[in-house]
């Protein structure tokens, strides 16, 4: 079998403690060989010091990580053969973009004529070819941001970490490079493991994702295992926009928990298994919601009498603010249509949505 072109990267039990701060409280993920990982989180949930820990910069306190099965903890950051980029770029200011691109070719002893053609090539791979001669201060952020991952890739390391790499640029900038780095990423095969606070960034470029809070790592899925199936309510919050209704459970039926909420009985999924009397959130998605009078509604379908509290039309949708029964506020979006009455404030209304689509948290 031909070698993988990407690293595997195991995290046991990893642990850092700064005084009585655990920054990283104990973290096991399997990163998998040629993945596109993302550690997504809060900030101060320990994304960069995990980082810092796989790439050799910071030293566990406890737990192990291993690299390709082997356990790199005592081994100098140097001899991982990492590629790193950092949210601030750190190019060096006197040297030129090639230079600069060149620089662990330098350390690793690569002769200068090997050193230019890997230079050229990892320029043309962040289509920055012809830059060479500039110097840093004459790029702007964008490219600044695309010759520092081409210091990164250009020595060929198995593993890339980038630490918000695109944070300090423009929404514009930023949507075009997080397609670049898919593009890189296939074109490489290497393993990527991304750092970023920004949950669409994470949605849009990784395989799968690692939502991080408190030092810890609340789930691990693709992007839709995330979104469809949170776990619990710090990744329900945290990923897209949820509605929270209490609830208390009634039953189970089929894999499928019943629950008394606002005096209906809502039938919900559930990834482990509730006692009957306990209290529970149901979590459901704005999107995901309709109009119980509308054309798409199931008989199956939970149900839910409500008053329109809030209409706003945003033009490709409508979104409506919902006043239950108890006061508690759900969000319902609907596609706008001119073929579509408008719900006005203070109509009663009946919304309705898929069992498939409530969550129990
Ligand atoms: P993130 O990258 O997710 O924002 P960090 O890994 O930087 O989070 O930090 C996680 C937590 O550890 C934060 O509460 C931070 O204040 C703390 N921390 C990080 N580095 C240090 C340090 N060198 N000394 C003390 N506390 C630290
Ligand atoms: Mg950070």
């Amino acid at each position: 079998m031909a070698a993988e072109l990407g690293a595997s990267v195991a995290l046991r039990d990893l642990e850092k403690r700064y005084d009585r701060v655990a920054a990283v409280a104990g973290v096991s993920l399997e990163v998998r060989a040629g993945e596109f990982l993302t550690l997504l989180g809060p900030s101060g949930s320990g994304k960069t010091t995990t980082l810092m820990m796989i790439a050799g910069f910071e030293v566990p306190s406890a737990g192990d990580i291993a690299i390709d099965g082997q356990s790199v903890v005592a081994m100098p950051p140097y001899r991982r053969n990492i590629g790193m980029v950092f949210q601030n770029y750190a190019l060096f200011p006197h040297l030129t973009v090639a230079e600069n691109i060149g620089f662990p070719l330098r350390q690793r002893g690569v002769p200068k004529d090997e050193r230019a053609r890997l230079v050229g090539e990892a320029l043309e791979l962040v289509h920055l070819p012809g830059y060479g001669s500039r110097y840093p201060r004459q790029l702007s952020g964008g490219q600044q941001q695309r010759v520092a991952l081409a210091r990164a890739i250009v020595f060929k390391p198995r593993l890339l970490l980038m630490d918000e790499p695109l944070g300090a640029l423009d929404k514009q900038l930023r949507e075009n490079l997080q397609l670049e780095m898919r593009r890189l990423h296939a074109d490489l095969g290497i393993t990527f493991i991304y750092v970023t606070h920004d949950q669409e960034e994470a949605l849009t470029m990784s395989d799968r994702i690692a939502v991080m809070n408190d030092g810890l790592v609340a789930q691990v899925g693709a992007p839709e295992d995330l979104y469809d199936r949170p776990s619990d309510r710090f990744v329900a919050s945290f990923i897209g926009e949820s509605n929270f209704l209490p609830a208390v459970v009634r039953g189970l039926e089929d894999g499928v928990v019943i629950a008394e909420c606002q005096g209906a009985m809502i039938r919900a999924v559930c990834p482990g298994r509730p006692a009957t009397g306990d209290k529970v959130m149901l979590t459901t998605r704005p999107e995901r919601l309709r109009f119980a009078d509308g054309r798409h509604s199931q008989a199956a379908d939970n149900r839910l009498s409500v008053t329109v509290a809030e209409a706003v039309f945003a033009g490709e949708r409508c979104r409506y603010m919902l006043r239950a029964g108890d006061g508690t506020l759900v969000v319902l979006k609907e596609p706008s249509s001119a073929a579509v009455r408008r719900r006005a404030v203070g109509e009663r209304v009946e919304i309705a949505w898929s069992v498939a689509d409530t969550i129990l948290v």
